[in-house]
C-alpha cells in the first residue's frame, strides 16, 4: 500500500513514527514536508520541519524538546554571542549546525532542496520517502501589531521569539503563490492508496503545503481516501500556537471547526471561506479525540465520516493505534 502523509514538525513527526510501527512490511510511506518554516540564519538554510521529521524517524531527535538533536552542545552559539551576532532567540546546537552546513553547501553547489533532503536522509534512514513540498523558497510570515506597530514577522520570530503572545492578524505564506510542487509530490498524491493529514498545524503546516498551487487540487482530485487526525483536543492545541493561527484565518479552535476548514471531499469552498474562492474540500474521514466525541454528529453532518478515538501521542504504541484507526477509517470511506 502506498501511503502519503502531509507533515509539519513535531505533530507530524511523532505521528509518522506511530504510522511506521502500524503499517505492514512492504507498505511505502511518502511524506510531503512543510518548508514554510524555513529560515536563513548565519548564511545557512534551516528547514525545521523537514529536520524534525528526519531526526525523529532517524533516531536523532531530542525527545523531550521535540526538535533539534539529542545530546546537543552549544559551543557555536556561545561563540556567536561573544561576537554579538544573533539571533539569540533561535536555538541551533553544534550537532544541528552540521546538518545546515551540509544542506547549505549542497544548495550553493546547485543541488535542489529535494536532492539535498534525499542526501541528508541517506545518513538518517527515516524509513519513509521525505519530499519537501517545494524546491522553491516559501516563508510563512505573520502580521502582528505591538508597541513597534503593525508589521509582518517571520513565522519563527512569531513563535520562537515572541512565543505567539500577540495575536496573529494574518498568515501569509510568502512565495507560495509562485512555488511549484517538488518533483514527485503530485505523482505521489495521484498514485496514493491512502492520504493522511497527521495532527499537524492546520494553518502553518498543512495549510502551507496546501497553499503550493497544485497540491490542494491534487489532494481534492485524488482517487485515494483522505483521512485527517485532529491536532485540537478539548478546544485547545495539544502543544503550540494553533489557536492563534486558526483565529487569524477565522477558524474556531475546535476539532469540528478544523474539519470544516479542510472541508468535505467534493464540496466547493468551505465553511471558513464562504466566498468559495477555493477548490473542493479535502476530507473523507476525520478522527477526533474521545474527549470530543460530542462533535462527531456535527462533523458527519458536514459530510465527513468521523470517529472518536484516543488521540494523545503519549508513546509509540498509542500513536500506532491512532495510525491504525486512521487506516481503518480510510478503508471505510474508500469509494
Ligand atoms: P510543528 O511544525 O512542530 O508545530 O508541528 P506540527 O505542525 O506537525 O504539529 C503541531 C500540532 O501538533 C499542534 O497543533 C498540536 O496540537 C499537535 N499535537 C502535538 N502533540 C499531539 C498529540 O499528542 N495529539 C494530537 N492529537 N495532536 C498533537
Ligand atoms: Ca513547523
Amino acid at each position: 500500500m502506498r501511503i502519503v502523509a502531509l507533515a509539519g514538525g513535531i505533530g507530524g513527526a511523532r505521528f509518522l513514527r506511530g504510522l511506521k510501527a502500524a503499517v505492514a512490511p512492504g507498505d511505502e510511506i511518502t511524506v510531503i514536508g512543510n518548508t514554510g518554516d524555513d529560515i536563513h540564519l548565519y548564511g545557512l538554510k534551516v528547514c525545521p520541519d523537514l529536520d524534525t521529521v528526519m531526526y525523529t524517524l532517524g533516531g536523532g531527535i531530542h525527545e523531550e524538546q521535540g526538535w533539534g538533536r539529542t545530546d546537543e552542545t552549544w559551543s557555536i552559539k556561545a561563540e556567536m554571542k561573544e561576537y554579538g551576532v544573533g539571533p539569540e532567540w533561535f536555538g541551533l546546537g553544534d550537532r544541528d549546525f552540521a546538518t545546515h552546513l551540509v544542506r547549505s553547501q549542497m544548495l550553493t553547489a546547485g543541488y535542489t532542496l529535494s536532492q539535498v533532503t534525499e542526501a541528508l536522509c541517506v545518513r538518517w534512514q527515516p524509513g519513509v520517502r521525505l519530499l519537501p513540498m517545494s524546491d522553491d523558497r516559501v516563508e510563512t510570515h505573520v502580521k502582528i501589531t505591538d508597541e513597534a506597530g503593525t508589521r509582518a514577522v517571520h513565522f519563527q520570530e512569531y513563535w520562537v521569539r515572541l512565543h505567539a503572545a500577540v495575536d496573529a492578524e494574518a498568515i501569509v505564506p510568502v512565495g507560495a503563490d509562485t512555488a511549484k510542487p517538488a518533483p514527485g509530490v503530485l505523482d505521489a498524491i495521484a498514485a496514493a492508496d491512502v492520504i493522511l493529514f497527521p495532527p499537524s498545524n492546520p494553518v502553518v503546516s498543512i495549510g502551507t503545503i496546501l497553499a503550493v498551487p497544485g497540491i490542494r487540487e491534487a489532494v481534492a482530485a485524488a482517487a485515494a481516501p483522505v483521512v485527517g487526525l485532529s491536532p485540537i483536543i478539548g478546544g485547545a492545541p495539544v502543544r503550540g500556537m494553533a489557536d492563534k493561527v486558526l483565529a487569524a484565518v477565522g477558524v474556531e479552535t475546535t476539532a469540528e471547526a478544523v474539519a470544516r476548514h479542510y472541508g468535505p471531499r467534493g464540496a466547493v469552498g468551505s465553511a471558513s471561506d464562504p466566498d468559495g474562492g477555493r477548490p473542493a474540500g479535502l476530507l473523507d474521514g476525520w478522527l477526533v479525540d474521545t474527549a470530543d466525541e460530542a462533535a462527531v454528529p456535527a462533523v458527519e453532518a458536514a459530510g465527513i465520516t468521523c470517529r472518536a478515538v484516543p488521540l494523545l501521542m503519549t508513546d509509540v504504541e498509542a500513536t500506532a493505534a491512532m495510525a491504525r484507526a486512521a487506516l481503518e477509517l480510510a478503508e471505510q470511506v474508500r469509494r
